[in-house]
């Protein structure tokens, strides 16, 4: 059965197909900022010239929104020092001269029993997965993710907003939704996942999910094509329900929109969840996380994430985090063409970097390379009013006026003009053919208006 999508949007090119990650070696320097998740940073546990080991706690914090750093690597803390996080934000980050030993900093690594059987799982109290996810310091495969206990607990008090949208403020969960569609494609890590897809993992994981959030109902969102025997034998022996979405539908597959072409429910805008209307949803990549922490009984040290755009070999891997994307790109044959822009994340909605060292973290889905012939060039043209935005805005706003009101330092009158409901996409600044920086302006725009309501 398909999800529901709509006309607005744009259609992307179609990239390359994935295949299943391909291991790459450990480096021989790690990066791991204190902050790799949305929330609060950690504090550093270790100090320059320490001897670490794989699995030991690098970074904590007593903030329950936050996830410990441990080490994926043994050897030694060469210092603690700003670098910026895939976010380009400077956070403080432990550089790691790693030995080439893997040596675990307990034995075996193993910090709990393992846990392989699904209907163990299935009984287990969801305190009890809560505390394993935890310790295994997950943090949800998206941009920007939370880390993976905080966005499966309930909230702990009702969020003002939704008093007004009389929707019951704390609504049961009743349906889990697996996303192996990726957000920004061609970046697609979940579709790479799909590609070498370990049924036992997945069976585990969406066992746990499930009995965690408490929902009745599993729902596979996957790409149209790519369902596998093997994966409908297991959907129908669990009794998960598949639902297909073309990959180039941008942007139907971000997670509210998803919620809405799956179960019709509309998530609150602009600080609404999925969960307010009583839908979890996880990538493919998480739930393939949590399986393996549970099986193996240790912590999760690697991310999958996807290289693509103007590279020789666009491909997944799966790597060590902390890997600088450097590495990354240089083992998918490097970049094609003169040197353009490095984005972390995909094209629409990633972030643009100027250094490639950046590592690769909990919350990074893939790296985008353009050569400079590829690089859109912005430039503050004014509208023509072609009404082009106005026609692929997937969530109904104005883009022109809010871009002309931000660029104008009306920023006030932008919020009431319903800023703060933009959802970043790009699609606006994607089909302007007056070429103007559209999500540049929105950003600016968010950032001062929440600014000055600091101030007052
Ligand atoms: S970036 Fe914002 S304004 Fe532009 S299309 Fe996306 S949601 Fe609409
Ligand atoms: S697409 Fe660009 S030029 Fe056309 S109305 Fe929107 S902002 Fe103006």
């Amino acid at each position: 059965m398909s999800i529901a999508t709509w006309f607005k949007g744009v259609r992307l090119p179609r990239g390359a197909a994935f295949g299943p990650p391909t291991p790459l070696p450990p480096p021989q320097r790690i990066y791991l900022p204190l902050r790799q998740h949305r929330g609060a940073v950690c504090q550093a546990k270790v100090e320059p010239g320490q001897q670490v080991g794989m699995g030991q706690v690098l970074g904590s914090s007593d903030e329950f929104d936050s996830a410990a750093v441990l080490s994926p690597v043994s050897g030694t803390v060469e210092a603690i020092r700003n670098c910026a996080d895939p976010a380009g934000q400077p956070v403080p980050t432990i550089v790691i001269a790693n030995d080439g030993q893997d040596i675990w900093a307990s034995p075996e690594g193993e910090v709990r029993p393992p846990l392989s059987d699904p209907a163990e799982v299935a009984k287990a109290r969801p305190t009890r997965l809560l505390r394993r996810i935890r310790e295994a310091g997950l943090v949800r495969a998206a941009s920007q993710g939370l880390p993976l206990h905080v966005d499966l607990s309930p909230p702990m008090a009702p969020r003002s907003y939704l008093f007004m949208t009389g929707i019951p403020v704390v609504r049961p969960t009743d349906t889990l939704v697996i996303r192996a569609l990726d957000h920004d494609p061609p970046v697609c890590p979940n579709q790479a996942a799909l590609a070498g897809l370990n049924l036992t993992e997945l069976d585990l994981g969406v066992t746990a999910l499930k009995r965690i959030s408490g929902a009745a109902r599993v729902i596979l969102a996957l790409p149209a094509g790519a369902v596998s025997g093997e994966l409908t034998a297991l959907a129908r022996l669990r009794e998960w329900e598949i639902r297909t979405q073309s990959q180039t539908h941008f942007p139907y597959c971000l997670d509210n929109l998803l919620v809405l072409g799956i179960t019709g429910r509309e998530v609150p805008t602009p600080y609404g969840e999925p969960r307010d209307v009583g839908v979890v949803v996880e990538p493919l990549v998480t739930a393939l996380e949590v399986g393996r922490v549970l099986i193996s009984a240790k912590p999760n040290l690697e991310r999958v994430f996807a290289v693509a755009g103007d590279v020789a070999k666009p491909q997944a891997f799966v790597a060590r985090l902390g890997t600088p994307i450097a590495e990354a790109i240089k083992a998918a044959g490097g970049a094609v063409g003169e040197a353009g822009k490095i984005i972390v994340g995909g094209p629409m909605m990633g972030f643009a970097h100027f250094d490639a060292q950046t590592p690769i973290t909990k919350e990074t889905e893939g790296v985008f390379v353009q050569a400079a012939e590829h690089v859109r060039r912005y430039d503050d043209h004014p509208c023509i009013h072609c009404g082009r935005c106005v026609a692929c805005c997937p969530v109904n706003l104005v883009p022109a006026e809010l871009s002309k009101l931000c660029e104008f330092q009306r920023f006030e009158e932008a919020a009431e003009a319903d800023l703060f409901h933009c959802i970043e996409c790009g699609v606006c600044a994607y089909v302007c053919p007056a070429r103007r920086p559209m999500v540049h302006y929105f950003r600016h725009g968010k950032s001062e208006v929440l600014a000055r309501r600091m101030e007052q």
